[in-house]
């Protein structure tokens, strides 16, 4: 199993790892990840493993790599970390030598990355966690190895089913995934996923990707963006090789193609696509498709394929909801350990509206102003910050909307603003509606009272003088009002 350039010691711990984390795992799992493993040496309290190839460093850095740490840890005190590399890129085994490629962080955002050939947890103590034991099920041979995998770009280890928080606007792309991974029937065929930019299009086909191969390793999936399809068929092309190009895919069970829209227009990529997309699918591979715009409305692509694409199950993801974006923020939060007040969080999911991508950007922003300044997070240093991007989603505010995002704030209907309902539960938005209006807009009292259902200038004049009480008697009220100023304002 080891080179015998490694120490018999270094053979031994590994040895005792690798039986420890076979009992935790199972049988089948150890087989295809753990016992093509190869330990290359120790320096400097850095274990060094070698795995066959680039998919099988990746799953082993998203599920074993932590307890690998760990145990080895237990295994010998002088032993911090473990660090994976790709057998080709290490080249020859020569433990003396410093590692010169550069290592990622798993405590930082977990990124698969492209250019880096070797990757680094730490197994200090506080650095552990999450170390993630998922039983596989299937699956006594190891993975398959062979072209199909190598061709394969890396998964984004963060973008898991666990990860994905589901709303109304994506709830029917999730189950249509979630099915597409869990059934190998292939019942949905192809799976077109279409939707905005930054709504999660890519996070659930690496989800996809990540289930299929958790659950059977066995299985091929292939997932790669149109444009290294389309770059990959020309260069086949050029080097007038397209037969090994359609092997590539000839024995592959699951193909995930990413933003087709950027294959539209290319005839001759459209026309090999088609025929990839069609070989497979008579043989009952499963397709996964995703594009921002659905399969009709794709300009530039031929209409065969467009049928062909909407013969499937397509699934869109609308826009995203407030609650949804809440509750990105609650779960990213969490998972990046970092306290964000109830109020910023209710502020940003109001404010960065565009999509999870920039909430997700905002968000981290903010965590690492915070942790940079060594001060606390709150709504004031979340505006400072922040600036640019809520500058960019400023208007000039309306009394309408002023009523409606109030209404809403209270969970009151937008016609009780012009109501004569007197109810606490309605009076109190009202006057704090028109309070702002009196802060925001240049209205005069008279104005105002008109549009609050035709009320006197004295009641606006009333409705400001209480809110103004309350604020300085109620702190929390104070916090509402101010919360509902700002996101008016920006
Ligand atoms: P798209 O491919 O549609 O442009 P991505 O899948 O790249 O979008 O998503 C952009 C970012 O937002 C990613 O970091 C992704 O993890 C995150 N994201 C999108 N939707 C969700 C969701 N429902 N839950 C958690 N994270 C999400
Ligand atoms: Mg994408």
């Amino acid at each position: 199993m080891s080179s015998v350039s490694v120490d018999t010691q270094v053979v031994e711990q590994f040895d005792t790892v690798l039986a420890s984390l076979r009992d935790e795992i199972g049988e089948a799992a150890f087989q295809s990840w753990l016992k093509p493993m190869t330990v290359r040496g120790v320096t400097e309290g850095s274990v060094r493993i070698s795995v066959p190839t680039r998919f099988m460093k990746d799953w082993v850095i998203a599920h074993y790599v932590d307890r690998l740490g760990e145990l080895w840890a237990k295994a010998s005190s002088d032993i911090r970390d473990v660090e994976i590399f790709v057998q080709a890129e290490y080249g020859q085994p020569n433990p003396s030598s410093p590692i010169t490629a550069a290592a990622v962080k798993m405590e930082s955002p977990a990124f698969v990355d492209n250019q880096t050939s070797a990757a680094q947890v730490s197994t200090m103590p506080g650095a552990i966690k999450n170390a993630t034991m998922k039983r596989s099920p299937l699956a006594s041979a190891p993975p398959v190895i062979g072209s199909a995998l190598e061709i394969s770009a890396p998964l984004d280890t963060r973008f898991t089913f666990d990860n994905f928080v589901v709303g109304k606007s994506n709830e029917f792309a999730h189950a249509a995934s979630l099915r597409v991974a869990e059934q190998p029937n292939a019942q949905f065929n192809p799976l077109f996923l279409y939707g905005g930019v930054g709504l999660g299009k890519t996070h659930l086909m690496h989800a996809i990707a990540w289930k299929i191969r958790e659950e059977d390793p066995s299985r091929t999936v292939i997932y790669m963006s149109a444009e290294k399809f389309m770059y990959r068929f020309i260069r086949a092309l050029r080097e007038q090789n397209t037969v090994d190009f359609k092997d590539q895919f000839r024995n592959v069970d699951v193909l995930m193609i990413d933003d087709v829209q950027f294959i539209s227009g290319k005839d001759s990529t459209q026309e090999e696509f088609f025929h990839t997309f069609n070989a497979l699918v008579d043989q009952g591979r499963q397709i996964v498709i995703s594009a921002d715009k659905s399969p009709s409305d794709l300009e530039g692509m031929e209409e065969r394929l467009k049928s062909r694409l909407n013969c499937g199950l397509v699934a869109d993801l609308h826009a995203t909801t407030y609650e949804l974006r809440l509750g990105i923020l609650l779960a990213k939060a969490e998972r990046m350990n970092v306290e964000v007040p109830g109020k910023v969080m209710e502020f940003l999911a109001h404010k960065i509206t565009s999509n999870v991508r920039e909430l997700e950007g905002a968000l981290n922003r903010v965590a690492a102003h915070s942790s940079l300044v060594g001060r606390d997070i709150t709504l004031e240093s979340v505006q400072d910050v922040l600036h640019d991007l809520i500058r960019a989603h400023d208007r000039r505010v309306t009394i309408e909307e002023i009523q409606k995002k109030v209404a809403a704030h209270f969970n009151i209907r937008t016609s009780d603003m012009h109501s004569a309902r007197r109810a606490r539960s309605v009076a109190r938005p009202r006057q704090v509606a028109m309070y702002l209006a009196k802060q925001l807009t240049s209205r005069s009292l008279p104005e105002i009272g008109r549009k609050f259902g035709g009320r006197d200038h004295t009641t606006v004049m009333h409705a400001v003088k209480k809110v103004d009480e309350l604020r300085e008697r109620d702190p929390s009220f104070a916090e509402d009002v101010e919360l509902l100023r700002r996101m008016l304002e920006g």
